[in-house]
């Protein structure tokens, strides 16, 4: 049964990792910049980012049928300093038009910090000028519930469209209100942190299938590239029929990345 992971760190993963992904039945996938685990130093360490999530990902993935797509953005993590941020920000518009861009993404929050803020809101703001689909990423453990809010706060502030926004990283405290505030939610599969896939499949099991993802976020730490594949295997253990697998692994990604008319799930 095919799938699609709509958010994976594949430049940290192995070519071996797309080859698993590709006989798992993963079609496409989409993965939005992020940190690297380190700092970079300078602007152009972003554009060779960005070259990279748009020349040679897409490359590797056709080599095993996979759909590459990606996001653009600073981190929060790397949005501290303000000046370095929009530096970096300047360089995102000259890659937009780039076949497997999707949008802006993973934008959002780390420590909930003011200057964090600021380069969220100009995120938000350059979504809404240029007309593009938002991913957003939520931070962790005591600052999630927080920093969820203020986040949704700023696009309510800007005027954006919650249906064409994703909140992921979503757990059991945050996931009823972002789905109660029309935005898309998305529950981030790690063995450990976040959610299990035990837990992601009870949160299926308490707020259903509408507006709701998943994907593995496989990154460069302890991640699992076949985590969607392997909440699958979860949900058919407690009885779940292959509907309702198909709903949460293909049918809801697909709605909301079809939003895009450069996702793609097949050769044309
Ligand atoms: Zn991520």
């Amino acid at each position: 049964m095919k799938y699609i992971d709509p958010h994976i760190h594949m430049v940290s993963r192995t070519t071996d990792d797309y080859q698993r992904m590709a006989m798992a039945g993963c079609v496409a996938i989409t993965e939005p910049a992020f940190w690297a685990g380190f700092d970079r130093s300078s602007p152009q360490g972003f554009h060779d980012y960005y070259r990279q999530l748009t020349e040679t990902e897409p490359a590797r993935a056709r080599a095993y049928g996979i759909h590459h797509h990606c996001w653009l953005c600073v981190n929060p993590k790397e949005a501290e300093d303000p000046g370095f941020a929009r530096e970096v920000m300047s360089l995102i518009p000259e890659f937009m038009d780039r076949p497997n861009v999707l949008g802006i993404g993973e934008i959002g929050l780390n420590k909930n910090s003011r200057n964090e803020l600021i380069i969220l809101e100009e995120h938000l703001a350059l979504a809404a000028s240029l007309d593009q689909l938002v991913l957003v990423h939520t931070p962790h453990l005591e600052d999630k519930l927080k920093g969820t809010r203020l986040i949704m706060d700023a696009i309510d502030n800007a005027g954006l469209d919650h249906d064409r926004i994703l909140i992921d990283h979503v757990e059991e405290h945050t996931v009823g209100e972002v789905l109660d505030r029309g935005f898309w939610a998305g529950m981030t599969l790690y063995p450990e942190t976040k959610c299990t896939p035990q837990r992601a499949v009870d949160i299926l099991e308490t707020y259903g299938t509408d507006r709701l993802w998943m994907n593995s976020a496989g990154d460069w730490g302890p991640s699992d590239p076949l985590a969607v594949p392997r909440a699958r295997l979860e949900m058919r253990r407690r009885g779940h029929g292959e509907d309702m697998i198909k709903t949460v692994t293909w049918d809801r990604p697909l709605t909301f990345l079809s939003r895009s008319p450069r996702f793609r799930v097949a050769d044309d």
